[in-house]
């Protein structure tokens, strides 16, 4: 199983420009040492000819041995030489070395033959930006969200809209203000259009803000694309581990999308995977506890129930008042 080719193309090219961009920053440094320090170009050159001298060495055979431990200890003395005019002129050591990005790997992405842990992490990293980039990701805050549009007055079931939002409101900034990778869960219900989208928005916009890898989408999008991947209809782009390992994963809309056996059993898994690795979700959903019982499995509702802050959305349709 792979990447899509664009990420493997992407990745290449990424690391051809770190291979350039520390190279490029090596020989600048150079050219600023051998300004006050001319002697090291003499140096290096003399250590480029043991270099040459011990393959020649190697290649003639006789008394090889002997030869390439005498330019060994020679290009010993020529570093040392080289160390110290360095250091009398104030440079450290390593100047003329190009700092890679990854010293493991020089940035070429492979270690004896194997993929560096660098390039694997840099094409999750790029599948994940993929991700993300697909995500309807339209930021909101929680300043523009109006509380006087829902009812001061008690409703059917004696609870004041008003009043249940604007706790929620309270918990919902709290939760942004105080996001970290160990946040808890969030399950939020209630019926559509009360403002469940624009909270985790608002919260998305500030986990964002601190630097957190936030994947967020419909339900129906992103099981819609695991399950395409899974059943490769779709170039493979490690959706699965992506919707697991995010900082925060926001599910739009749970219940909305055509909930197939392979959806159900990859709810479970991804709500199950991220508890256990404690790493914070939110749910938002139109389906009451009892509807998302029948469609996913008290499996899921157990879980959701017992390890997620459950916000219960109360009001008339928002988005229809408005108008
Ligand atoms: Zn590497």
């Amino acid at each position: 199983m792979g990447y899509a080719k664009q990420i493997y193309a992407r990745a290449a090219e990424i690391l051809r420009q770190r291979r350039e961009q520390a190279e490029t920053q090596a020989l600048m440094r150079k050219a600023q040492v051998l300004k006050v320090c001319p002697e090291i170009e003499e140096i290096e050159r003399q250590m480029a000819q043991t270099g040459l001298a011990a393959v020649h060495a190697i290649s003639a055979g006789e008394k090889a041995e002997e030869a390439v431990r005498a330019l060994a200890v020679r290009n010993l003395e020529l570093q040392e030489k080289r160390r110290e005019l360095l250091a009398q002129h104030g440079f450290p050591a390593d100047c003329l070395q190009p700092v890679y990005t990854c010293p493991v790997c020089s940035d070429t992405g492979a270690v004896n033959g194997h993929a560096c842990a660098c390039y694997k992490k840099l094409l999750r990293d790029l599948a994940y930006q993929e991700l993300a980039s697909e995500s309807p990701l339209k930021l909101s805050d929680f300043n523009s969200f109006r509380l006087d549009v829902y009812d001061a007055v008690p409703n059917a079931d004696g609870l004041i809209p008003r009043e249940e939002m604007e706790a929620i409101l309270r918990i919902c900034q709290n939760y942004a203000d105080t996001f970290s990778d160990k946040a808890q869960s969030l399950f939020m219900y209630g019926k559509t259009g009360l403002g469940k989208t624009h909270l985790s928005l608002a919260i998305a916009a500030a986990a964002i803000k601190k630097g957190y890898g936030v994947v967020y989408g419909s339900a129906q999008n992103l099981f819609g694309k695991l399950e395409k991947e899974h059943f490769g209809r779709e170039p493979y782009a490690d959706t699965e581990s992506l919707l697991e390992d995010c900082d925060l994963l926001i599910l739009d809309d749970l219940g909305a999308e055509y909930t197939t056996g392979f959806i159900k059993a990859a709810v479970y898994n991804i709500v199950n995977t991220r508890l256990l690795c404690a790493r914070p979700t939110i749910l938002n959903s139109n389906l009451t506890f009892s509807e998302l019982e029948t469609r996913y499995s008290d499996r899921v509702t157990s879980r959701i129930l017992g390890n997620y802050a459950v916000l219960h959305f109360v009001g008339s349709d928002m988005r229809i008042r408005l108008r």
